[in-house]
């Protein structure tokens, strides 16, 4: 196990300074670039692609702890060096992935997945990276380093999964939220979790900001997805789909992004599972942003010659309103070499398209929302074609959402909700419900021809 190693090194290729995991450090002390996890790939190659599958399935879902999640199922590939006593696992990954038949016939593909993310202990995605982050804060602290909380800044779903999984090692954990702008049950989660909550009047740039001047004092760890310890969690999601393909490689994968950490994440797993022989071509990857947050979008219309942080604008998709997406060199890294593209969506598309889903069996959060509507928009302008392999990440659970769809279904929103569903309110007696029975199957039937 320990012949496999990892590291951090500088993104900046014309520095590529290397630092060991256990050292408290975000960026480069050099060039100030962003760090990432790099694997000794030669010891990896070793293992041919073929025992490494094998391993892969015969882990997966297992109850060998903690080799069942599917993080730690992948442990030579994601931090090699962790003693499994400091894992703090909550069964991540697994999620399920389905095929989401009849929206895709009603959008026009024919072989749409969805793979739920959201369906996480916290109920996101976060959950994949915070388990790698705060095991690796585990061991440093059993070794020594004095560490005496962990923070972050969050959109909602970030601190959800910081303050469950530090309360899972018993770890103090601390969260500065942007007041105002996340849900009530991205709230209540790291309250309920006995995090330390900080709600700032500001936005999540703003939170961003004051996070990165706090952790300056090193006894306070950062969690954001600067700190690429993260990255190595989710990068996970790529190839758990893979595999639950039986390693076949979809056509194309969409993903919603805001700071952008989890595109540079399934790239870098896909780009692992080439490099050591598990798969031979790569998915075209999207990545889908709400109009009003849409800072990647607009760099991807310039070909990614130019880049310019934006104000991010009030969104349905709060954990994706980011102006200044922090992973934005590693993200046009990544479109570059999956032949990617960008696309936007607004609101009422966003809106509209979470809706229309459901009506199919789904229960989107509104950032699944962004990323279904950009495909529909995709499929529309022919760049993604009918008889393609579409799978879409599904980042948060729907129930987190509960005041949009609420909101959308009593049409409130400020747009029309196309899909609007609204309760009839009826006097208890059965001559009104039979009446109101008739007139909607009546109306069923019609719309039904
Ligand atoms: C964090 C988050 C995203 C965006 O991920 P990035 O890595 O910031 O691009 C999208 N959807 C949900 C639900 C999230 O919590
Ligand atoms: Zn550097």
């Amino acid at each position: 196990m320990s012949s496999y190693k990892a590291w951090f090194q500088c993104i900046n290729e014309k520095c590529s300074e290397k630092y060991p995991l256990n050292t408290v450090i975000y960026r480069c002390k050099s060039c100030e670039s962003l760090l990432e996890v790099r694997h000794d790939m030669q010891a990896l190659a070793h293992r041919s692609a073929k025992a490494w599958m094998k391993l892969f399935e015969e882990r997966y879902k297992s109850t060998q702890w903690p080799y069942g999640s599917g993080i730690w199922g992948k442990k030579e590939w994601v931090l090699p060096q962790i003693h499994n006593d400091n894992i703090v696992s909550l069964y991540e990954g697994g999620s399920n992935l389905f095929w989401a038949e009849r929206f895709g016939k009603l959008i026009g593909v024919d072989n749409l997945w969805l793979k739920l993310c959201g369906n996480s202990h916290s109920g996101s995605f976060k959950d994949l990276g915070m388990t790698v982050l705060v095991s690796q804060v585990k061991q440093m602290i059993s070794e020594g380093v004095p560490i005496q909380a962990v923070a972050c800044a969050s959109t909602g779903d970030t601190s959800a999964a910081l303050a469950v999984y530090c309360a899972a090692a018993g770890i103090p954990s601390i969260v500065l939220l942007p007041k105002g702008k996340i849900s009530i049950a991205q709230l209540v989660q790291p309250i309920a979790n006995g995090a330390l909550v900080l709600s700032l009047d500001t936005d999540f740039d703003g939170c961003m900001r004051v996070v990165q001047e706090i952790t300056k004092d090193e006894t306070i760890y950062l969690a954001n997805s600067m700190n690429s310890l993260r990255i190595e969690g989710q990068k996970t999601v790529g190839i758990e789909i893979v595999q639950q393909f039986d390693w076949e490689v979809p056509d194309v994968i969409v993903i919603p992004g805001g700071n952008l950490g989890n595109v540079s994440a399934l790239g870098s797993g896909l780009l692992m599972m080439r490099d050591l022989g598990l798969i031979t071509k790569l998915p075209r990857i999207v990545v889908a942003q709400a109009e009003r947050a849409n800072p990647l979008y607009r760099s991807y219309l310039r070909n990614f010659e130019s880049f310019e942080p934006m104000e991010a604008r009030k969104t349905l998709a709060s954990a994706i309103q980011i102006g200044n997406p922090v992973s934005i060199e590693k993200a046009i890294r990544t479109l570059k070499q999956f032949d990617g593209i960008v696309m936007d969506a607004t609101e009422s598309e966003l809106a509209d398209a979470a809706a229309l889903g459901d009506t199919t069996g789904m229960f989107n959060c509104p950032h699944t929302g962004v990323a279904l509507a950009a495909m529909i928009k995709l499929i529309k302008a022919g760049k993604i074609d009918r008889s393609e392999h579409v799978v879409v990440i599904s980042t948060a659970h729907g129930l987190k959402f509960t005041d949009f769809k609420v909101q959308y279904h009593e049409e409130k929103l400020g747009f029309p909700s196309n899909y609007a569903n609204k309760p009839i309110e009826l006097p208890p007696t059965v001559s009104a419900v039979k009446k109101a029975l008739e007139q909607a199957l009546q109306k069923r039937r019609t719309i039904n021809g």
